[in-house]
């Protein structure tokens, strides 16, 4: 589980802008890039050859 006192302190290392954290999929999603970052044992890995590409989920509910 990322700690949550990490978010604000992380960018997007492409744009640099603020990510948003997807808890149930333990991902940091840029969504200027379409891009989410893994997040593994607590660990936000901000690398983009280990990013994925996202997609917003339809209908996504804004729940943060
Ligand atoms: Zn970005």
């Amino acid at each position: 589980m990322l700690d949550k006192r990490l978010l604000p302190l992380l960018a997007c290392p492409l744009c640099k802008s603020g990510l948003r954290y997807d808890r149930e999929k333990q991902e940091l999603i840029c969504v200027a890039d379409a891009l989410a970052f893994p997040v593994r044992d607590g660990i936000p890995v901000m690398l983009e050859q280990e990013a994925r590409h996202w997609t917003p989920p339809p209908g996504e509910s804004p729940h943060d």
